[in-house]
């Protein structure tokens, strides 16, 4: 079939005892996917990758890969590879000698394994380390190697487990940049674990989210963070700001919620119909924009654009951009962030300002 997808996770569960580490995840994989699991540690996003690769096997549900069910394929006969979180490289072997290893133990003749070795040596750009061991080589270094010993055999999927958590951030952010370069090149499909949120939204084309087993959402990444389809994935997924209140009209595609800590509030086009009576609103902070006298006259949609007044009680500078607190007449905190396109703006709204911080129903 033109549409099979080239890994199916059907209703898998993988228990510890009575405990539910995997709890009935479905999950469809296309080839030349780079596919990100994110999730808090602890949600089971590791004993998902290890039952793709065949290190654990499901208490449930079926694993298939073109359509064929992969129980009783043994892990080194699976066209799949991991690449283990603390690396997992061999301390006595050089960096060649890791690289080389799988290939050894699958009887490629030496040649081929030279040829081989010099290939993925390039490819991660290692040149003039082969001979090194693991403790003569970076952080950077070492994870190059444990990316190159688990692409040399070719895997069609390559499962990389938090493969950048060792790294600082500048060099996490550069090593992101490169395993989207690499995937696009090979043209693999890759399924990386993280719980990274801005990792997973940057080098992955769809995000799997995991709570306690289970998983949460499966969507693209400005989906997820736009249109989360729950409170908790709202929250996880970025800063918000949360309302809790009940919906005093619905209109279908504008609601009126009345909350206690923003008064009434107007959400247009939830992407899902409202049903229930209790809900939350949820507005990012780069939505709440804060002015000294309220929305700038020609803003769209001007009537229902939300005003709320408050006192700005802490300022947070970070660059591109900077962080308010507003504390609202109410008493409860409004978080907004703004972009630092003049000069003037970084200084506009210092501590103990009076603001109306507002956003429109479109941005609920
Ligand atoms: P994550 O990778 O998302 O941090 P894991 O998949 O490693 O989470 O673990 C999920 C849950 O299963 C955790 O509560 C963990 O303690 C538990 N767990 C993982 N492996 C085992 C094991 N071999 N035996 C018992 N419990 C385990
Ligand atoms: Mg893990």
């Amino acid at each position: 079939e033109a549409d099979l997808p080239l890994l199916r996770i059907d209703a898998v569960v993988k228990k510890f005892g009575g405990f539910r580490a995997v709890d009935r995840v479905s999950l469809d994989i296309r080839a030349g996917e780079f596919f990100a699991l994110l999730g808090p540690s602890g949600c089971g996003k590791t004993t998902l990758l290890r039952m793709i690769a065949g290190f654990e096997t499901p208490d449930e549900g079926r694993i298939l890969l073109d359509g064929m069910d992969i129980a009783q394929v043994l892990p080194h006969q699976r066209p799949v590879n991991m690449m283990f979180q603390n690396y997992a490289l061999f301390p006595h072997l050089s960096v060649r000698d890791n690289i080389a290893f799988g290939l050894k133990r699958a009887g490629m003749p030496r040649a081929a394994i030279d040829a081989r070795v010099a290939e993925m040596v390039a490819l991660v750009k290692l040149e003039g380390l082969e001979k090194r061991k693991p403790d003569q080589l970076s952080g950077g270094q070492k994870q190059r190697v444990a990316l190159a010993r688990s692409l040399a055999r070719r895997p069609q999927i390559l499962l990389l487990d938090e493969p950048l958590a060792a790294l600082d951030r500048k060099l996490r952010e550069s090593t992101q940049l490169e395993l989207m370069e690499l995937q696009r090149r090979l043209g693999m499909t890759f399924i990386i674990v993280t719980h990274d949120q801005e990792e997973a939204m940057t080098v992955a084309s769809r995000i799997g989210v995991m709570d306690h087993g289970r998983l949460e959402q499966v969507a693209a990444p400005r989906e997820l963070y736009e249109a989360p389809n729950s409170r908790w994935i709202a929250e996880f997924v970025g800063d918000v700001n949360l309302f809790e209140g009940q919906v005093a009209s619905n209109e279908g595609n504008r609601l009126a919620i009345s909350t206690r800590d923003a008064g009434t509030i107007t959400v247009a086009g939830p992407r899902r119909p409202v049903t229930k009576t209790n809900v939350s609103v949820a507005i990012r902070p780069e939505k709440v924009k804060l002015s000294r006298r309220g929305p700038v006259p020609d803003a769209v949609n001007a009537q229902a654009i939300n005003r709320l007044e408050g006192i700005v009680t802490d300022v947070g500078y970070l660059g591109g951009f900077t962080t308010y607190k507003v504390r609202l007449d109410t008493g409860a905190v409004l978080r907004s962030s703004m972009a630092n396109t003049a000069r003037i703006d970084i200084d506009a709204y210092g501590p103990s300002q009076r603001v109306v911080a507002w956003f429109t129903p479109d941005d609920c």
